[in-house]
C-alpha cells in the first residue's frame, strides 16, 4: 500500500498502459497478417484469432479512452469552476442595471413618427401601415 498518491494519476498510468496494450495488440494483428501473407494454411483459425486480437486491441482503446475521458472531463471541470470562481470575485461594486444594456428594436412610423414594436405591421398611434 502506497501513500501520498493522487488518484487521477493512477487512472491515467492505467488508461495510458491499458491504451499501450490495446494499440500493440491491435497492431500485432497487422503484423501476423503479413508475417503470414500468401500462407494459406489454417487461414481460417489464424484469422478468428487475428480477430479476437484486434477486438480486444479495440476494446482496451476503447476503455483506455473512456478511462482517460473521464479524467480528462474532471481536470477540464475543475478548470472551468476556477475560471468561473475568479469572475464571481470581483462583482462590480454599486453598478445598477443599467435598462440601455436590454435592446430593443424599435420601428419609426412614417406617418406620425411614433415608434411601435419591430413585430407589429400598424402603428399603434395612427394605424398606418409600417
Ligand atoms: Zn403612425
Amino acid at each position: 500500500m502506497s501513500e501520498g498518491r493522487s488518484p487521477r494519476n493512477v487512472v491515467g498510468c492505467v488508461a495510458a498502459g491499458l491504451a499501450g496494450l490495446g494499440v500493440l495488440l491491435f497492431l500485432s494483428t497487422f503484423f501476423s497478417a503479413a508475417l503470414n501473407f500468401g500462407n494459406f494454411d489454417n487461414f481460417e483459425a489464424r484469422g478468428r484469432s487475428m480477430a479476437l486480437r484486434a477486438v480486444s486491441g479495440m476494446t482496451l482503446m476503447i476503455i483506455a479512452g473512456v478511462i482517460g475521458g473521464v479524467s480528462q472531463t474532471r481536470r477540464v471541470e475543475r478548470t472551468i469552476s476556477g475560471i468561473h470562481g475568479h469572475a464571481l470575485r470581483r462583482p462590480p461594486p454599486g453598478n445598477p442595471p443599467q435598462p440601455a444594456a436590454r435592446q430593443v428594436i424599435k420601428v419609426r412610423c412614417k406617418y406620425c413618427g411614433s415608434l411601435n414594436d419591430e413585430t407589429a405591421e400598424h402603428c399603434e398611434h395612427c394605424g398606418g401601415s409600417l
